[in-house]
């Protein structure tokens, strides 16, 4: 009998490591807290695909001093882990491009990533780090203003703007759709999800790892409006109260809530970020409003991206403890978007968004081996969570599965941490 693996978490990570796992013909089980998939940092995706370009932040905008610190630090310890992450990122971009065409997924995707690159200063910089990406394997080039302004016709001539980073790989989409499509694909391999279980506890002996969950249904019956976006029902009828089940292995795509779940427990704080999302105006005279695929100015340290007939705008990270709440400062991401597209959105119809991810010292992702036999970790921390999702699952799914891995992801594993 194959293997039996226990996922926890249903976001990007979760799904795309129950797919790639079901592909490689083990028996997978996901558990989700929630009721859908991509419910939390996934459902507030700001859709951009890019691959992980290191010192873009430094090169574009000037960073508060504690993450220069940070940065400093990691970088004397993890130069194998800065390259290691610009490789996945590149890899897991193809993957994800690939499980579109072989899968037929339709995420409302759109080609071209854009950063902008506000003044001389900025422009400069980049120009030094130019060479030192290429020899990572990035495909980046840069552009004159006039040049970025033909590639997005929407932007507002205006906006003091001298240049634009182009990255190879890069554009938007709709990440949920993605993570819903991809289960229904996880679930024709044989992969079974149950919602509303809550992991609470993982526990390991000489013959494998027990995993204890619980159902732990929402406080009120979901309304028919509300229930109407949710994904339809469990595949596994629940059970009340805690439930032990052992598992081959188990893998830990759960973000911030993972640290809860090891022993010890994984230096983690939270990097919160709040997203709108709203309408594009369609005006016949004007058929190039909005973005039309995704767009990053660094300086502003937000992302602007375009889903279907949608235009989502993040930003505002915010780095606290893991239990400390922030109050998101939407104001700043209208204002932002009114900076960039001018008139592009309906205000009347927008949603806000805000979601918390793990973030470790060194703010890359934790990939790979726990330490603890059979356990696995899928955590990414950053802003390039989707852009990962795919190409780590594969990766971790060929390591679980005893196959060669196709990259090294070795230098990103949690020891780097200890
Ligand atoms: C505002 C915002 C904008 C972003 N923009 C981008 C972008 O433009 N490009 C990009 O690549 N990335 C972006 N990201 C990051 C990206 O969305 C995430 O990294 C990515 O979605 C991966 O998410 P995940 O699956 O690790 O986590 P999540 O989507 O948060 O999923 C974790 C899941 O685990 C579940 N869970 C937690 N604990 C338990 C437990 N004990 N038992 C069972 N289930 C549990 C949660 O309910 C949740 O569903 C953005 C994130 C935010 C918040």
């Amino acid at each position: 009998m194959s293997r039996s693996v226990a996922v926890v978490g249903a976001g990007l990570a979760g799904v795309a490591t129950a797919y790639e796992l079901a592909a490689q013909g083990l028996r997978v089980h996901v558990f989700e807290r929630g009721g859908s998939v991509a419910e939390q940092a996934s459902f507030a995706s700001n859709a951009v695909l890019s691959p992980c370009v290191p010192h873009l932040d430094d090169t574009t905008s000037p960073a508060p001093l504690s993450w220069r610190w940070r940065r400093w630090r990691a970088g004397r310890r993890g130069g194998d882990a800065a390259s290691a992450l610009a490789a996945l990122s590149q890899f897991s971009l193809a993957r994800t491009a690939e499980l579109r065409r072989v899968l037929g997924l339709e995420d409302e995707s759109a080609e071209g990533l854009l950063v902008a690159l506000v003044d001389a200063r900025r422009m400069a910089a980049a120009q030094a780090r130019l060479d030192g990406w290429k020899a990572l394997g990035l495909q980046a080039e840069l552009i004159d203003a006039e040049a970025a302004r033909l590639r997005e016709p929407g932007l507002n001539t205006e906006a003091p703007l001298v240049g634009a980073l182009v990255f190879a790989g890069g554009g938007a989409g709709n990440a949920r759709l993605f993570a819903q499509q991809l289960r229904q694909q996880a679930q024709r391999l044989g992969a079974g999800f149950r919602f509303h279980s809550t992991v609470r506890a993982i526990a390991a002996d000489g013959a494998g790892l027990t995993l204890r969950h619980e159902y732990t249904p929402p406080a009120e019956a979901p309304t028919r409006t509300a229930g109407a976006d949710r994904d339809a029902g469990d595949t596994h009828p629940q059970v009340p109260g805690p439930q032990d089940e052992r598992f081959d292995a188990i893998v830990l795509c759960n973000g911030l809530d993972a640290a809860t779940l090891l022993d010890p427990r994984l230096p983690l704080a939270a990097l919160h970020e709040a997203s709108v999302t709203a309408p594009l105006r369609m005006l016949e005279a004007h058929p190039d409003l909005g973005p039309g695929a995704a767009w990053v100015d660094p300086s502003r340290g937000l992302s602007i991206a375009r889903i279907g007939h949608r235009v989502r705008v993040s930003g505002g990270t915010t780095v606290t403890q893991a239990r400390t709440r922030v109050t998101p400062d939407f104001e700043a991401l209208h204002r932002g978007l009114q900076h960039w597209f001018p008139g592009s959105v309906l205000h009347q119809q927008v949603q806000q968004g805000q979601s918390r991810r793990a973030m470790p010292a060194d703010g890359l992702p934790i990939m790979g081996a726990s330490g603890r036999p059979g356990l696995w970790l899928n955590l990414s921390t950053g802003d390039g969570g989707w852009g990962l999702a795919c190409g780590a699952a594969h990766v971790l799914a060929q390591q679980i599965a005893a196959q060669a891995p196709a990259l090294d992801i070795g230098p990103l594993g949690p020891q780097r941490l200890a």
